[in-house]
Protein backbone atom coordinates (compact mmCIF):
# COMPACT_ATOMS: atom_id res chain seq x y z
CA UNK A 1 0.00 0.00 0.00
CA UNK A 2 1.95 3.63 -0.90
CA UNK A 3 2.35 5.65 2.22
CA UNK A 4 1.38 8.66 2.49
CA UNK A 5 2.36 10.89 5.01
CA UNK A 6 5.84 12.33 3.74
CA UNK A 7 6.02 14.53 0.65
CA UNK A 8 8.61 14.93 -1.90
CA UNK A 9 10.69 17.31 0.86
CA UNK A 10 10.95 14.33 3.19
CA UNK A 11 12.01 11.76 -0.08
CA UNK A 12 14.45 14.06 -1.03
CA UNK A 13 15.71 13.99 2.57
CA UNK A 14 15.40 10.03 2.14
CA UNK A 15 18.18 10.23 -0.34
CA UNK A 16 20.73 11.82 1.50
CA UNK A 17 19.93 9.56 4.43
CA UNK A 18 20.50 6.46 2.28
CA UNK A 19 23.23 8.00 0.65
CA UNK A 20 25.19 8.24 3.88
CA UNK A 21 24.19 4.75 4.96
CA UNK A 22 25.79 3.53 1.93
CA UNK A 23 29.13 5.63 1.72
CA UNK A 24 29.37 6.27 5.61
CA UNK A 25 27.50 2.99 7.73
CA UNK A 26 27.78 -0.25 5.19
CA UNK A 27 31.45 -0.19 5.05
CA UNK A 28 31.89 -0.09 8.56
CA UNK A 29 29.44 -2.37 9.37
CA UNK A 30 32.08 -5.15 10.61
CA UNK A 31 34.08 -2.67 12.13
CA UNK A 32 31.01 -1.49 14.49
CA UNK A 33 30.60 -4.76 15.45
CA UNK A 34 34.25 -5.64 16.07
CA UNK A 35 34.26 -2.46 18.05
CA UNK A 36 31.04 -2.47 19.78
CA UNK A 37 30.91 1.07 19.06
CA UNK A 38 30.32 3.64 16.41
CA UNK A 39 33.36 5.66 15.83
CA UNK A 40 33.80 9.23 16.87
CA UNK A 41 34.27 10.25 12.73
CA UNK A 42 30.63 8.61 12.27
CA UNK A 43 29.18 10.82 14.81
CA UNK A 44 30.60 13.86 13.06
CA UNK A 45 29.93 12.47 9.86
CA UNK A 46 26.43 12.23 10.53
CA UNK A 47 26.44 15.63 12.06
CA UNK A 48 27.98 17.32 9.25
CA UNK A 49 25.15 15.64 7.16
CA UNK A 50 22.16 17.41 9.58
CA UNK A 51 21.30 13.96 10.41
CA UNK A 52 22.07 14.46 14.61
CA UNK A 53 19.97 17.83 14.85
CA UNK A 54 16.56 17.72 13.58
CA UNK A 55 14.97 18.62 17.03
CA UNK A 56 18.20 21.55 17.67
CA UNK A 57 16.77 24.75 16.60
CA UNK A 58 19.01 26.55 14.29
CA UNK A 59 20.80 29.54 16.68
CA UNK A 60 22.05 26.37 18.36
CA UNK A 61 23.78 24.67 15.20
CA UNK A 62 20.54 22.45 14.36
CA UNK A 63 18.29 22.11 11.78
CA UNK A 64 15.38 22.84 13.12
CA UNK A 65 13.41 20.75 11.31
CA UNK A 66 9.92 20.71 13.67
CA UNK A 67 8.25 18.44 11.80
CA UNK A 68 8.53 14.96 13.34
CA UNK A 69 8.55 13.12 9.72
CA UNK A 70 12.20 13.74 8.87
CA UNK A 71 13.33 12.55 12.52
CA UNK A 72 11.31 9.48 11.44
CA UNK A 73 12.88 9.19 7.94
CA UNK A 74 16.20 9.40 9.65
CA UNK A 75 14.88 6.14 11.66
CA UNK A 76 13.46 4.23 9.07
CA UNK A 77 16.67 4.29 6.83
CA UNK A 78 19.28 4.10 9.52
CA UNK A 79 16.84 0.84 10.88
CA UNK A 80 16.99 -0.74 7.46
CA UNK A 81 21.01 -0.42 7.70
CA UNK A 82 21.18 -2.35 11.21
CA UNK A 83 18.61 -1.32 14.17
CA UNK A 84 21.64 -0.82 16.72
CA UNK A 85 22.63 1.83 15.02
CA UNK A 86 19.33 3.46 14.96
CA UNK A 87 19.51 3.03 18.18
CA UNK A 88 22.18 5.17 19.14
CA UNK A 89 21.24 7.71 16.90
CA UNK A 90 17.76 7.79 18.15
CA UNK A 91 19.13 8.32 21.66
CA UNK A 92 21.63 11.14 20.57
CA UNK A 93 19.15 13.01 18.50
CA UNK A 94 15.62 12.19 19.21
CA UNK A 95 15.73 11.24 22.61
CA UNK A 96 17.52 13.58 24.05
CA UNK A 97 17.94 16.95 22.44
CA UNK A 98 14.04 17.73 23.59
CA UNK A 99 15.05 17.53 27.04
CA UNK A 100 17.57 20.43 26.84
CA UNK A 101 15.80 22.39 24.14
CA UNK A 102 12.26 22.19 26.18
CA UNK A 103 13.85 22.36 30.09
CA UNK A 104 17.56 23.97 29.72
CA UNK A 105 18.40 27.28 30.04
CA UNK A 106 19.75 29.66 27.69
CA UNK A 107 22.94 28.89 28.84
CA UNK A 108 22.77 25.46 28.81
CA UNK A 109 21.35 25.18 25.37
CA UNK A 110 24.33 27.75 24.15
CA UNK A 111 27.08 25.04 26.21
CA UNK A 112 25.66 21.62 24.64
CA UNK A 113 23.28 22.15 22.19
CA UNK A 114 25.50 22.88 19.27
CA UNK A 115 28.36 19.98 19.93
CA UNK A 116 24.97 17.54 19.82
CA UNK A 117 24.63 18.61 16.77
CA UNK A 118 27.76 18.50 14.97
CA UNK A 119 28.01 15.17 16.81
CA UNK A 120 31.17 16.49 18.75
CA UNK A 121 29.48 15.67 22.31
CA UNK A 122 27.50 12.47 22.24
CA UNK A 123 25.08 12.27 24.90
CA UNK A 124 23.35 9.44 26.56
CA UNK A 125 20.28 9.35 29.09
CA UNK A 126 20.41 7.56 32.16
CA UNK A 127 17.02 6.66 33.51
CA UNK A 128 17.18 2.44 34.52
CA UNK A 129 19.15 1.42 37.65
CA UNK A 130 20.12 -1.93 38.49
CA UNK A 131 17.42 -2.52 40.57
CA UNK A 132 14.89 -1.42 38.13
CA UNK A 133 13.56 0.30 35.29
CA UNK A 134 10.27 -0.49 34.93
CA UNK A 135 9.49 1.68 38.05
CA UNK A 136 11.04 4.49 37.04
CA UNK A 137 9.53 6.29 40.25
CA UNK A 138 11.30 3.86 42.41
CA UNK A 139 15.25 4.88 41.59
CA UNK A 140 17.77 5.07 44.07
CA UNK A 141 20.19 7.28 42.31
CA UNK A 142 20.93 10.90 44.99
CA UNK A 143 21.34 14.02 44.48
CA UNK A 144 21.69 16.22 47.65
CA UNK A 145 22.41 19.69 47.77
CA UNK A 146 25.56 20.89 49.01
CA UNK A 147 25.86 24.79 49.00
CA UNK A 148 25.66 25.76 45.01
CA UNK A 149 26.14 22.20 44.63
CA UNK A 150 24.53 18.55 44.02
CA UNK A 151 26.34 15.72 45.27
CA UNK A 152 25.45 12.54 42.97
CA UNK A 153 25.72 9.00 44.29
CA UNK A 154 24.44 5.98 42.46
CA UNK A 155 24.47 3.82 39.20
CA UNK A 156 22.56 3.20 36.10
CA UNK A 157 22.87 0.22 33.73
CA UNK A 158 22.28 -0.76 29.93
CA UNK A 159 22.92 3.33 28.92
CA UNK A 160 22.84 3.34 25.12
CA UNK A 161 26.00 5.46 24.16
CA UNK A 162 26.66 5.66 27.92
CA UNK A 163 30.35 4.27 27.37
CA UNK A 164 31.38 7.37 24.76
CA UNK A 165 28.98 9.51 26.07
CA UNK A 166 30.69 12.90 26.68
CA UNK A 167 27.23 13.76 28.25
CA UNK A 168 24.35 12.37 30.21
CA UNK A 169 21.07 13.19 30.93
CA UNK A 170 20.79 11.87 34.75
CA UNK A 171 17.36 11.18 36.60
CA UNK A 172 17.99 11.33 40.25
CA UNK A 173 16.51 11.47 43.95
CA UNK A 174 16.66 14.70 45.21
CA UNK A 175 13.58 14.37 48.06
CA UNK A 176 13.43 10.68 49.02
CA UNK A 177 10.05 11.60 50.90
CA UNK A 178 7.95 12.81 47.41
CA UNK A 179 8.43 9.47 45.24
CA UNK A 180 7.67 10.31 41.82
CA UNK A 181 7.56 13.98 42.40
CA UNK A 182 11.20 13.65 44.16
CA UNK A 183 13.27 13.23 40.52
CA UNK A 184 15.38 15.70 39.40
CA UNK A 185 17.65 15.60 36.00
CA UNK A 186 20.88 16.43 36.08
CA UNK A 187 23.47 16.68 33.18
CA UNK A 188 26.63 15.09 34.01
CA UNK A 189 29.83 15.93 32.09
CA UNK A 190 32.56 13.35 30.95
CA UNK A 191 35.15 14.05 33.15
CA UNK A 192 33.26 15.02 36.58
CA UNK A 193 35.62 13.39 39.03
CA UNK A 194 33.56 10.46 40.99
CA UNK A 195 32.13 10.22 37.45
CA UNK A 196 32.94 6.22 36.04
CA UNK A 197 31.88 4.07 33.41
CA UNK A 198 32.23 0.14 33.38
CA UNK A 199 33.45 -1.98 30.76
CA UNK A 200 31.33 -2.31 27.54
CA UNK A 201 28.01 -4.64 28.43
CA UNK A 202 28.44 -7.68 26.38
CA UNK A 203 24.75 -8.18 24.92
CA UNK A 204 22.80 -11.30 22.76
CA UNK A 205 22.35 -8.41 19.86
CA UNK A 206 22.85 -5.25 18.73
CA UNK A 207 26.59 -5.36 19.04
CA UNK A 208 27.43 -2.19 17.21
CA UNK A 209 25.88 -0.30 19.81
CA UNK A 210 27.70 0.65 23.37
CA UNK A 211 25.84 0.31 26.34
CA UNK A 212 27.27 0.49 29.62
CA UNK A 213 26.79 0.64 33.18
CA UNK A 214 27.37 4.44 34.79
CA UNK A 215 28.88 4.83 38.01
CA UNK A 216 28.56 8.12 40.67
CA UNK A 217 30.90 8.43 42.80
CA UNK A 218 30.21 11.79 44.99
CA UNK A 219 29.82 13.31 41.53
CA UNK A 220 29.92 16.97 42.46
CA UNK A 221 27.88 19.46 40.01
CA UNK A 222 26.85 23.02 40.01
CA UNK A 223 23.47 23.89 39.92
CA UNK A 224 24.08 25.21 36.41
CA UNK A 225 23.76 21.24 35.34
CA UNK A 226 20.39 20.75 36.91
CA UNK A 227 18.37 20.50 33.99
CA UNK A 228 14.64 21.38 34.44
CA UNK A 229 12.76 22.59 38.12
CA UNK A 230 13.81 20.43 40.87
CA UNK A 231 11.20 17.94 41.57
CA UNK A 232 9.86 18.27 37.75
CA UNK A 233 12.07 15.20 36.62
CA UNK A 234 9.68 12.27 36.42
CA UNK A 235 7.09 14.67 34.48
CA UNK A 236 9.75 15.63 32.20
CA UNK A 237 10.68 11.67 31.30
CA UNK A 238 6.93 11.14 31.07
CA UNK A 239 6.20 13.94 28.77
CA UNK A 240 9.04 13.04 26.39
CA UNK A 241 8.62 8.92 26.50
CA UNK A 242 6.23 9.36 23.73
CA UNK A 243 8.80 10.56 21.78
CA UNK A 244 10.68 7.89 22.35
CA UNK A 245 8.23 5.15 21.53
CA UNK A 246 7.15 6.28 18.57
CA UNK A 247 10.55 5.96 17.20
CA UNK A 248 11.22 2.89 18.51
CA UNK A 249 8.09 1.55 16.15
CA UNK A 250 9.30 3.28 13.29
CA UNK A 251 12.64 1.64 13.77
CA UNK A 252 10.75 -1.51 14.64
CA UNK A 253 9.04 -1.29 11.51
CA UNK A 254 11.40 -0.15 9.01
CA UNK A 255 13.74 -3.13 10.17
CA UNK A 256 11.61 -6.12 10.27
CA UNK A 257 10.27 -4.56 6.69
CA UNK A 258 14.06 -4.52 5.28
CA UNK A 259 14.85 -8.20 6.61
CA UNK A 260 11.48 -9.48 4.98
CA UNK A 261 12.14 -7.93 1.72
CA UNK A 262 15.79 -9.35 1.75
CA UNK A 263 14.18 -12.47 2.60
CA UNK A 264 11.48 -12.81 0.12
CA UNK A 265 14.29 -12.72 -2.75
CA UNK A 266 16.12 -15.21 -1.22
CA UNK A 267 13.00 -17.74 -0.88
CA UNK A 268 13.04 -16.74 -4.93
CA UNK A 269 16.72 -18.07 -5.27
CA UNK A 270 16.83 -20.62 -2.42
CA UNK A 271 15.85 -23.93 -4.14
CA UNK A 272 14.71 -27.37 -3.05
CA UNK A 273 13.02 -30.36 -4.12
CA UNK A 274 13.60 -28.23 -7.84
CA UNK A 275 11.78 -25.43 -7.00
CA UNK A 276 12.01 -22.39 -5.31
CA UNK A 277 11.17 -22.50 -1.65
CA UNK A 278 9.11 -19.23 -1.54
CA UNK A 279 7.10 -21.31 -4.18
CA UNK A 280 5.49 -23.75 -1.43
CA UNK A 281 2.55 -23.22 -0.65
CA UNK A 282 2.83 -23.28 3.18
CA UNK A 283 5.65 -20.58 2.36
CA UNK A 284 3.83 -18.37 -0.02
CA UNK A 285 0.68 -18.03 2.29
CA UNK A 286 3.30 -17.57 5.31
CA UNK A 287 5.20 -14.80 3.41
CA UNK A 288 2.01 -13.17 2.42
CA UNK A 289 0.67 -12.97 6.35
CA UNK A 290 3.98 -11.57 6.96
CA UNK A 291 3.91 -8.77 4.63
CA UNK A 292 0.37 -7.79 5.97
CA UNK A 293 1.26 -7.78 9.16
CA UNK A 294 3.92 -5.43 8.15
CA UNK A 295 1.69 -3.35 6.05
CA UNK A 296 -1.35 -2.94 8.61
CA UNK A 297 1.33 -2.50 11.05
CA UNK A 298 2.75 0.70 9.00
CA UNK A 299 -0.34 1.88 8.79
CA UNK A 300 -0.83 2.54 12.41
CA UNK A 301 2.63 3.40 13.11
CA UNK A 302 2.23 5.99 9.74
CA UNK A 303 -0.78 7.56 11.65
CA UNK A 304 0.90 8.05 15.14
CA UNK A 305 3.92 9.43 12.81
CA UNK A 306 1.62 12.02 11.19
CA UNK A 307 -0.26 12.89 14.32
CA UNK A 308 3.35 13.43 16.03
CA UNK A 309 4.43 15.79 13.64
CA UNK A 310 1.35 17.74 14.78
CA UNK A 311 1.94 17.45 18.27
CA UNK A 312 -1.17 15.28 18.91
CA UNK A 313 0.32 12.16 19.55
CA UNK A 314 -0.72 10.96 22.88
CA UNK A 315 1.21 8.30 25.55
CA UNK A 316 -1.03 5.73 25.05
CA UNK A 317 -1.78 5.55 21.33
CA UNK A 318 3.00 5.88 21.69
CA UNK A 319 2.60 2.97 24.05
CA UNK A 320 0.21 0.73 21.15
CA UNK A 321 2.42 1.34 18.57
CA UNK A 322 5.37 0.57 20.51
CA UNK A 323 4.14 -3.12 21.80
CA UNK A 324 2.34 -4.07 18.82
CA UNK A 325 5.75 -3.18 16.13
CA UNK A 326 8.02 -5.11 18.63
CA UNK A 327 6.02 -8.02 18.32
CA UNK A 328 5.10 -8.09 14.68
CA UNK A 329 8.79 -6.90 14.51
CA UNK A 330 9.94 -10.31 16.42
CA UNK A 331 7.30 -12.76 14.84
CA UNK A 332 8.21 -11.95 11.36
CA UNK A 333 12.20 -11.94 12.15
CA UNK A 334 11.62 -15.79 13.43
CA UNK A 335 9.67 -16.95 10.56
CA UNK A 336 12.34 -14.62 8.18
CA UNK A 337 14.68 -17.09 10.09
CA UNK A 338 12.89 -20.47 9.69
CA UNK A 339 12.78 -19.31 5.61
CA UNK A 340 16.36 -18.76 5.49
CA UNK A 341 16.89 -22.36 6.94
CA UNK A 342 20.46 -23.27 8.23
CA UNK A 343 21.45 -20.02 7.01
CA UNK A 344 19.05 -18.07 9.55
CA UNK A 345 21.12 -19.13 12.14
CA UNK A 346 24.54 -18.24 10.95
CA UNK A 347 25.89 -14.56 12.10
CA UNK A 348 26.96 -13.71 9.02
CA UNK A 349 23.73 -13.69 7.64
CA UNK A 350 22.04 -10.52 7.80
CA UNK A 351 18.58 -12.11 9.16
CA UNK A 352 20.49 -14.03 11.70
CA UNK A 353 21.57 -10.85 13.44
CA UNK A 354 18.52 -8.82 13.00
CA UNK A 355 16.53 -11.85 14.97
CA UNK A 356 18.81 -11.58 17.57
CA UNK A 357 18.84 -7.69 17.74
CA UNK A 358 14.91 -7.37 17.50
CA UNK A 359 14.73 -9.41 20.61
CA UNK A 360 15.33 -6.35 22.92
CA UNK A 361 12.54 -3.96 21.71
CA UNK A 362 9.84 -5.77 23.36
CA UNK A 363 11.64 -4.81 27.02
CA UNK A 364 13.47 -1.53 26.54
CA UNK A 365 12.04 2.06 26.67
CA UNK A 366 9.24 0.71 28.61
CA UNK A 367 8.58 -3.22 28.04
CA UNK A 368 5.72 -4.87 26.31
CA UNK A 369 4.00 -5.43 29.51
CA UNK A 370 4.53 -1.67 30.88
CA UNK A 371 2.76 -0.28 27.55
CA UNK A 372 -0.12 -2.87 28.23
CA UNK A 373 -0.23 -1.70 31.90
CA UNK A 374 -0.26 2.19 30.42
CA UNK A 375 -3.24 1.13 27.38
CA UNK A 376 -5.09 -0.38 30.21
CA UNK A 377 -5.12 2.00 32.96
CA UNK A 378 -6.53 4.18 30.08
CA UNK A 379 -9.49 2.25 29.95
CA UNK A 380 -10.49 2.65 33.34
CA UNK A 381 -8.66 -0.56 34.64
C1 LIG B 1 20.22 -2.81 25.01
C2 LIG B 1 19.50 -1.96 26.01
C3 LIG B 1 19.61 -0.57 25.92
C4 LIG B 1 18.98 0.24 26.87
N1 LIG B 1 19.16 1.60 26.82
C5 LIG B 1 18.74 2.36 27.87
C6 LIG B 1 19.07 3.75 27.97
O1 LIG B 1 19.72 4.30 27.07
N2 LIG B 1 18.67 4.43 29.06
C7 LIG B 1 17.95 3.86 30.07
O2 LIG B 1 17.64 4.53 31.03
N3 LIG B 1 17.61 2.55 30.01
C8 LIG B 1 17.99 1.79 28.94
N4 LIG B 1 17.67 0.46 28.88
C9 LIG B 1 16.91 -0.12 29.98
C10 LIG B 1 15.49 -0.56 29.63
O3 LIG B 1 14.67 0.55 29.41
C11 LIG B 1 15.03 -1.46 30.79
O4 LIG B 1 15.73 -2.68 30.67
C12 LIG B 1 13.54 -1.71 30.78
O5 LIG B 1 12.83 -0.53 31.07
C13 LIG B 1 13.12 -2.81 31.77
O6 LIG B 1 13.67 -2.57 33.04
P1 LIG B 1 14.45 -3.75 33.79
O7 LIG B 1 15.44 -4.31 32.83
O8 LIG B 1 14.98 -3.24 35.07
O9 LIG B 1 13.37 -4.86 34.04
P2 LIG B 1 12.37 -4.93 35.31
O10 LIG B 1 11.79 -3.60 35.55
O11 LIG B 1 13.09 -5.62 36.42
O12 LIG B 1 11.25 -5.90 34.72
C14 LIG B 1 11.47 -7.31 34.61
C15 LIG B 1 10.24 -7.93 33.96
O13 LIG B 1 9.09 -7.66 34.77
C16 LIG B 1 8.09 -7.06 33.98
N5 LIG B 1 7.32 -6.12 34.78
C17 LIG B 1 7.78 -5.10 35.55
N6 LIG B 1 6.76 -4.41 36.07
C18 LIG B 1 5.62 -5.01 35.64
C19 LIG B 1 4.23 -4.78 35.83
N7 LIG B 1 3.79 -3.75 36.57
N8 LIG B 1 3.34 -5.60 35.22
C20 LIG B 1 3.78 -6.63 34.46
N9 LIG B 1 5.07 -6.91 34.23
C21 LIG B 1 5.98 -6.11 34.82
C22 LIG B 1 8.82 -6.37 32.87
O14 LIG B 1 7.98 -6.15 31.75
C23 LIG B 1 9.92 -7.37 32.58
O15 LIG B 1 9.42 -8.38 31.75
C24 LIG B 1 18.22 -0.35 27.90
C25 LIG B 1 18.10 -1.74 27.97
C26 LIG B 1 18.73 -2.55 27.05
C27 LIG B 1 18.61 -4.04 27.18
Amino acid sequence: MPRNIYDEDHEAFRASVREFVERTLRPRAEEMIAEKTISRDIWLDAGKQGLLSLDIPEEYGGAGADDYRFNAVVAEEISAFNAATASCFGIHSDVCPPYIVDLGTEEQKQRWLPGIASGEKIIAIGMTEPSGGSDLAALKTTAVKDGDEWVINGSKTFITNGYQADLVIVATRTDPTKGAKGITLFVVEDGMPGFTRGRKLDKVGQEESDTAELFFENVRVSDENRLGPEGMGFISMMQRLPQERVGAAVSNTAHAAQILTETIEYTKERKAFGQPIGTFQHNKFKIAELVTKIEVTQAYVDDCIAAHAKGELTPVDAAKAKWWSAQVQNDVLDECVQLYGGYGFMNEYRVARAWRDARVTKIWAGSNEIMKELIGRDLGL
